[in-house]
């Protein structure tokens, strides 16, 4: 029997994609959605605002259809994630203070959050990576990441 060797395809983002986050905060809000948060998440999430992790779950998730998303707030009609909030930075000249919204749990957010915008839905076509950067200036900017570290982080079942 001869086997017929079929060549492999590459992705479209095979030369990499650049990106880096201009924490404009973004796709923290806009329309409702979810932002899925596991039990590990939640447990690393409750560490960090030392609460217990039902503590954690009662103020700031939702039980979805037996899965666990962080809560949403209304703002000037727009659903911001619970944990988006004010916060005073160095402004962008360098020479004064300014408000910005900004995740207040940044280094325990979620692998979703974590993995954004090398989603599945962005990566499988080049129009769908170009319309996900209409709400995301950071999309196409910045560092290049490679094709394998992309798809490793598409495919990340918890945090590095
Ligand atoms: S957890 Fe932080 S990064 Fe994730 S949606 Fe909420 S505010 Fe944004
Ligand atoms: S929309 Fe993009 S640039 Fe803005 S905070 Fe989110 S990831 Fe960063």
């Amino acid at each position: 029997m001869k086997l017929t060797v079929v060549p492999e395809v590459q992705p479209w983002y095979q030369d990499g994609l650049r990106f880096t986050c201009t924490q404009c905060g973004n796709c923290c809000t806009g329309g409702p959605g979810y932002i899925w948060i596991t039990d590990d998440e939640i447990q690393r999430l409750a560490s960090y605002l030392k609460l217990s992790a039902e503590e954690t779950v009662r103020r700031y998730c939702r039980n979805v259809s037996g899965r666990f998303s962080l809560k949403e707030k209304l703002r000037e009609g727009l659903h911001d994630c619970i944990f988006l909030q004010e916060a005073e930075v160095a402004s962008a000249d360098g020479k004064g203070r300014t408000k910005k919204l900004v995740c207040s749990v940044y280094p325990v957010r979620p692998l979703q959050c974590r993995t954004w915008p090398f989603w599945e839905g962005n990566l499988v076509s080049q129009e769908n990576w170009q319309r996900a950067g209409g709400r995301c200036p950071g999309l196409g900017k910045g560092k290049l990441h490679g094709c394998k570290q992309i798809e490793a982080i598409r495919d990340a079942e918890d945090w590095p």
